[in-house]
């Protein structure tokens, strides 16, 4: 049985992608992981968990609807 890391953020939710710009790689929930989205931070290096596509998929929608500034 493969064991889901948990979040290192809220330590509630199981991880659906791991940060992969820090060592050891930190795992986030999909909640945490579009926060930082939402935040125009979004972690760009990364590998996908179980579920990862729902991360991807938001990534891809928030970023392309990003305003450039000017
Ligand atoms: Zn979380």
């Amino acid at each position: 049985m493969a064991e889901t890391p948990t979040c290192s953020e809220c330590h509630t939710h199981p991880a659906v992608v791991e940060d992969l710009d820090v060592d050891p790689a930190r795992p986030w929930c999909l909640g945490c992981a579009l926060v930082l989205v939402k935040l125009g931070d979004p972690i760009l290096n990364y590998r996908l968990g179980p579920g990862g596509e729902a991360y991807e998929a938001e990534l891809a929608r928030g970023t392309s609807q990003t305003i450039p500034f000017g």
